[in-house]
């Protein structure tokens, strides 16, 4: 898949994507296609959890990365966000 990354972050996970060789179309479907395909690739990816973490911080907004769609991920970083406050909240 064609993931273009900031330099400071380590993308080494990215040599054993099972993703390799298929065609990046899959994984940025139209609006409303399926993501079946592109998640199926994912499902069988040793990395999957490195490249979802990956999008995460990178703040990826389109397409699939570690077989979850930009609204899945969205749905993390929220949960992620709400988690950061409440911790926040107890500390100070
Ligand atoms: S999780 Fe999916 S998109 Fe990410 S590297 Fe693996 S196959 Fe590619």
């Amino acid at each position: 898949m064609g993931i273009f990354a900031k330099p400071d972050l380590d993308i080494d996970w990215q040599e054993y994507s099972n993703c390799l060789g298929v065609d990046p179309d899959l994984f940025f479907p139209e609006r409303g296609a399926s993501t079946r395909e592109a998640k199926d690739v994912c499902r069988a990816c040793v990395v999957r959890a490195d490249c979802l973490e990956f999008a995460l911080q990178n703040g990826e907004k389109f397409g699939i990365w570690g077989g979850m769609s930009e609204r899945e991920r969205r749905r993390i970083r929220r949960q992620r966000a709400l988690e950061r406050a409440a911790a926040a909240a107890k500390t100070g």
